[in-house]
């Protein structure tokens, strides 16, 4: 118990999407996509619908800018009480690419953006990833279990324990 894996990439994961960029590099031509991707579990989450990206791609000077949001419904547990939770995450994109310079490049160990093939799948499950909020709880206020009962102190929760003046929050 404890340990948290949050924070690892996914390498090699889920199925990969391969759009050529070449017509925005090359051409200038921007390119719009909506594109469903499926995100495979992430630590104690999981992705029932596949991640909706819309994305547009510009040529910015040499780079490529990758703009728009992606949607997508996490399901986990409340780190608190253990019920059920979902937890809709929006990431707003706003990702710039230098091919040419690599300079600007945080992706670059994972090949997202390779010559002029951008890998779609794995850009939106990295930006997914990194979008993902570290504590999930049901409420805000979620009073999580009881140390007597083990069931749950919310409002319906099941614990039904006299409150303990001998337990100090904190
Ligand atoms: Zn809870
Ligand atoms: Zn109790």
């Amino acid at each position: 118990m404890g340990f948290s894996s949050r924070g690892t990439p996914f390498y090699g994961m889920g199925s990969s999407l391969m759009i050529d960029v070449g017509p925005v590099l090359f051409a200038g031509r921007s390119m719009s996509l909506d594109e469903r991707v499926e995100v495979p579990p992430y630590s104690s989450l999981t992705f029932p619908q596949p991640a909706h990206a819309r994305l547009d791609l510009r040529r910015v000077d040499r780079g490529l800018d990758i703009s728009g949001t992606i949607e997508v419904i996490a399901e986990a547990s409340c780190d608190r009480c253990l019920d059920d939770v979902r937890v809709p995450v929006t990431v707003e994109v706003e990702e710039r690419f230098d091919p040419r310079s690599g300079t600007i490049d945080p992706f670059s160990e994972n090949n997202v953006l390779n010559g002029t093939a951008l890998d779609v799948g794995d850009l939106v499950r990295q930006l997914v990833a990194s979008a993902l909020p570290y504590t999930i709880t049901c409420t805000e206020n979620c009073r999580g279990l009881c140390d007597t009962c083990g069931r749950s102190e919310n409002d319906g929760g099941g614990c039904t324990c006299p409150p303990d003046p001998s337990t100090s929050s904190g």
